[in-house]
């Protein structure tokens, strides 16, 4: 979600004659779009900002000016602290008030002092936003939900990005639209809960996210759909249906559990179980037996047991991950768990994390193994490293190479798995198969 926020910042910026570039050295304005998730994010925004500081004393001393911004989560939750802490900053705003850019922009450049516009405003940003310009790679993202309301006890979420928010159905089908018609082939659409999502609609009912993906796949040029983040308990039929019919709709779920122990989950506050997550995959399995599953674990959760992560462990190995993200415990200042007792040792930690690891890593190895020979769509998105290589996508998201002529670029090409190596799978191009797609 930050990718596409940086894309909406660059689209507000552009009427004010700033344009994307490479490197902070020189730079105009240097924007930090930070994540306040784990507290390794919101150090590192720090560092960064130290690191940024002389580049910006070196602009100053030929007598021009960069400004200095801080946006995202961590400038939610801690912008007096970034100020305090690092004055020379110019701008510090959150997720819900960068529609207010070239207003900050404006101010920034009169007065003395910091801009600070950590909000939660009433007019949504959606509706100031200018129309979609930036398309990368072919696969684009969309946001169409954002905010949580459900609690989980580790999350900060709630706190920075607010309560639950869809945007309204006709809203996300022009921006679809104008991303198709400006060159993207596959659009992710996001939200915090983005299966939470419910849409006000033209007509007496609000949409649910299943049936936003069957129109959204009714759009010309677009090939693919994907989504993220789901919560389990809000996955419905109707997405469940969406799954099964909904050709462009990739088979790939990312579906976070956090841990397999009952115990743990409650604690969690996570309104779902280990055996209603199994029964959601079983469903999910039915309509869509070549669905890959990916997740994400919290390991050291407050009083977790030895027993507790052994049934994270033993729900990991009977069903199968082809993608996981895996985590520590990281207690974030104002969230219940961070008060909870007995918080886990770091060592302990560290040795659960690389247990959970392993499993998952085996288990992604084994998965693209198991690819090898077969032939898939890939939706090539760049230029490989070396001459007359692309890069692109499978429907599992891994990543491909593939020796092909620069015109299938953007297209959605089949190819035959040669070879698994760490991070990627080499292919070739499947020359006289007729499904090779333009679109
Ligand atoms: N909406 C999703 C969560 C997305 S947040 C859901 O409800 O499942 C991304 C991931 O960051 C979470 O799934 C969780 O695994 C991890 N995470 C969030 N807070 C954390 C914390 N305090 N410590 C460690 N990992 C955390």
């Amino acid at each position: 979600m930050n990718v596409y926020d940086s894309d909406r910042m660059t689209d507000l910026l552009a009427p004010l004659c700033y344009a994307i570039t490479d490197t902070a050295d020189g730079a105009d304005m240097v924007i930090l779009n930070t994540c306040h998730i784990r507290e390794k994010a919101a150090e590192k925004v720090f560092s960064e900002l130290g690191r940024l500081r002389p580049l910006k004393d070196s602009k100053a001393a030929k007598g021009e000016a960069m400004i200095l911004a801080v946006a995202g989560c961590v400038a939610q939750a801690a912008g007096e602290e970034i100020i305090a802490r690092a004055p020379y900053v110019d701008m510090v705003f959150g997720p819900q008030t960068y529609h207010r850019l070239p207003e900050m922009v404006a101010q920034a450049t009169r007065k003395v002092g910091s801009v600070l516009d950590t909000d939660f405003p009433t007019e949504s940003k959606f509706d100031y936003l200018p129309k979609t310009a930036r398309v990368e790679n072919n696969a684009a993202f969309l946001t169409v939900q954002e905010g949580c309301d459900k609690f989980c006890t580790f999350c900060v979420v709630p706190y920075t990005r607010g309560s639950e928010f869809s945007r309204p159905v006709d809203e996300i089908l022009v921006e679809a639209r104008r991303m198709a018609e400006n060159g993207a082939r596959e659009i992710t659409l996001l939200g915090q809960n983005v299966n939470a999502y419910h849409g006000e609609a033209t007509g007496p009912k609000e949409w649910g996210l299943g049936r936003l993906i069957r129109e959204i796949a009714e759009i010309d040029g677009l090939s693919r759909i994907r989504y993220s983040t789901s919560y389990p308990a809000e996955v419905d039929d109707e997405l469940i249906a969406a799954h099964r019919d909904v050709e462009q709709l990739m088979p790939f779920l990312h579906l976070p559990i956090q841990s397999g122990s009952d115990r743990v989950l409650s604690a969690m506050n996570r309104r779902h179980n280990a055996s209603q997550y199994r029964d959601l995959v079983e469903r999910l399995r039915a309509v869509r037996p070549d669905i890959g599953l990916s997740s994400d674990f919290i390991v050291g959760f407050p009083g977790e047991s030895e027993e507790d992560f052994e049934q994270t462990m033993a729900l990991i190995r009977e069903i199968g991950f082809i993608q996981a993200f895996s985590f520590k415990y990281s207690p974030r200042p104002g969230t219940p768990a961070a008060m909870m007792q007995p918080q886990v040792d770091e060592d302990i930690k560290t040795r659960r994390l690389a247990e959970l690891k392993t499993l998952l890593d085996d288990q992604q190895t084994a998965f693209n193994l198991d690819c090898v020979g077969k032939t898939m769509p890939v939706l090539l998105e760049k230029m490989g490293r070396h001459e007359g290589q692309l890069v692109g996508r499978s429907p599992y998201m891994q990543l491909v190479h593939v020796e092909a002529p620069h015109d299938l670029m953007g297209t959605v090409a089949m190819l035959k798995i040669d070879s698994s190596h760490s991070n990627s799978l080499a292919a070739t191009l499947v020359l006289d198969d007729p499904l090779i797609r333009t679109a």
